[in-house]
């Protein structure tokens, strides 16, 4: 090798190695921090490596020497979203399988969700071993896309919830308190991030899990340190696991109105709940909305089978006609007046949508209309900002994300408008900062109206 090829090698690898830890500064956005108070019009973020390094009012924050500044006049950053009910690895090619759960399956999944602007998610049950290992190998930074967070199997009830087609080694179903108690004992050797259980009889096809099963699941969760969210619908099941300690309720309750006896029991204890409106929605808003199915943002999540599918008659029929379609609105109408009592009344409130685990609940997407569902509910868009990141942040027990204040993780997005005057803004991504390293968003839309 010649001299002056070494020495050009030598140099491109020292600006390299100086890009890696050259301090980032975003300079002049409209800030949302994420804990909750008013925006920072005009604001300064310094970066450095994974994690924010300094953050305050532009003339404030000092700018390190030989950073790279990028200009953000004119735009808005906000946390980047903290999915804590979605899935992976449950849909292939469009539809649901128990043959999904695949590597090949599961880290397009991770960049999708990373694509449209959220930064981590917990995927709550029906997890394969595999989950596991994939979790490790990108906390190694081998693995790009969404942080990923695993809640393991879950424990389900035998022959009934979760009805969907997972293979064995998918969801644990014991009898009694007994083999629940080997059930958790097993997935805590793995390190889950959370359990789940399902406490359902899914619109009153099924048996529901016996309070003993869960009571004794949640104490052996409990033992092994390790936090327990459910499934629920029904306002006396919520009661009975809140009473159990379960420290998350992972879907709206949507029977009936909750009540002071509820909100007072989630408050002493410091029960989170999860709305995932779009679960509800996603049984009928494609049949019957079609500048949802006309939604560029939609289509550059699905496969146009499907988005042709939903857009067909059968398919709006089949909505239709089905009997449960009337149920799931009225449910969906309960959850929404739950969602603002509780939001009201002090329950601290975190941000799902169930989405990965059919194909109607799209990842990435369904995580932008679940916001604008939380404020069709009544929340503000501060509000609904705040449980999308503080608020699944600290569900999860994640000390180091969802808010943008120094030392914590660089997972922000730069959008193009005010998530405040319309939270439909959140769609009008630039870009996404996930630790720190710039992703593409995959698509960016107008926003529906
Ligand atoms: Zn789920």
């Amino acid at each position: 090798m010649n001299k002056t090829l070494l020495a050009m090698l030598c140099a491109a690898a020292g600006t390299a190695l100086a890009q890696a830890d050259q301090p980032l500064v975003f300079e002049g956005a409209r800030l949302i921090d994420g804990t909750g108070k008013g925006p920072l019009e005009s604001s300064v973020i310094v970066v450095q490596g994974d994690h924010i390094t300094a953050v305050g009012p532009a003339g404030k924050v000092k700018v390190p020497k030989g950073a790279r500044v990028v200009d953000v006049h004119g735009r808005t950053i906000m946390p980047g979203l903290i999915n804590a009910h979605g899935h992976v690895g449950l849909v292939a090619g469009g539809k649901n399988s128990a043959e999904a759960y695949t590597r090949e399956n599961i880290l397009p999944q991770l960049a999708q969700y990373e694509q449209y602007g959220v930064t981590s998610i917990m995927a709550l049950g029906l997890n394969r071993d595999l989950g596991y290992q994939i979790r490790d190998e990108q906390r190694k930074g081998s693995i790009p896309g969404a942080s990923l967070f695993v809640a393991g199997r879950g424990i389900g009830v035998p022959d009934a919830a979760p009805p969907v087609p997972v293979a064995p080694d998918q969801v644990y179903r014991p009898q009694t308190k007994e083999e629940a108690v080997a059930d958790i004992r097993e997935a805590a050797s793995h390190h889950p991030d959370m359990f789940k259980l399902w406490v359902d009889d899914i619109y009153g096809k099924f048996p529901k899990m016996k309070p003993e099963v869960f009571q004794a699941a949640i104490d052996e969760a409990h033992k092994n340190k390790i936090r327990v969210a459910a499934h629920v619908f029904y306002l006396a099941d919520a009661k009975a696991l809140v009473a159990a300690g379960v420290d998350a309720l992972a879907h709206s309750i949507r029977d009936q109105p909750v009540d002071a006896e509820l909100t007072k029991a989630m408050k002493a204890k410091g029960t989170f709940y999860v709305p995932t409106f779009t679960v509800d929605e996603s049984a009928f808003v494609f049949a019957e909305n079609p500048e949802v199915t006309n939604d560029p943002m939609l289509a550059q999540a699905v496969p146009a089978e499907n988005l042709q599918m939903w857009q067909g008659q059968e398919y709006k029929n089949k909505v239709g006609n089905d009997p449960n379609t009337p149920k799931i609105k009225a449910a969906l109408a309960n959850g929404m007046k739950n969602l603002k009592a509780l939001q009201d009344a002090g329950v601290h409130i975190a941000f799902g949508t169930d989405s990965g685990a059919q194909p109607a609940r799209v990842p990435g997407w369904a995580e932008h209309r679940e916001l604008e569902l939380m404020v069709r509910a009544g929340l503000t868009p501060m509000q609904a900002l705040t449980a999308a990141g503080k608020g699944s942040a600290t569900m999860l027990g994640l000390k180091d994300r969802g808010t943008l204040e120094q030392g914590k993780k660089a997972d922000f997005l730069v959008l193009d408008a005010n998530p405040l005057d319309d939270i439909k803004n959140t769609r009008e991504l630039v870009s996404i900062w996930h630790g720190g390293k710039e992703i593409k968003p995959r698509a960016r839309t107008v926003a529906t109206k």
